[in-house]
């Protein structure tokens, strides 16, 4: 599951395909939702 970086609008469309785009802003950034969004990590 991927959303839009603008308006955080979910998409089910795979962003490494070409030309993908927003249906709500038209933005072309998405980043990976994830489902633990805090994440411990070791320094060491
Ligand atoms: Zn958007």
């Amino acid at each position: 599951m991927y959303k839009c970086w603008k308006c955080h609008e979910r998409t089910t469309v795979d962003p490494n395909t070409m030309g993908i785009q927003c249906e709500k802003c038209g933005s072309k950034m998405f980043y990976k939702e994830r489902p633990n969004v805090k994440k411990t990590i070791k320094a060491r």
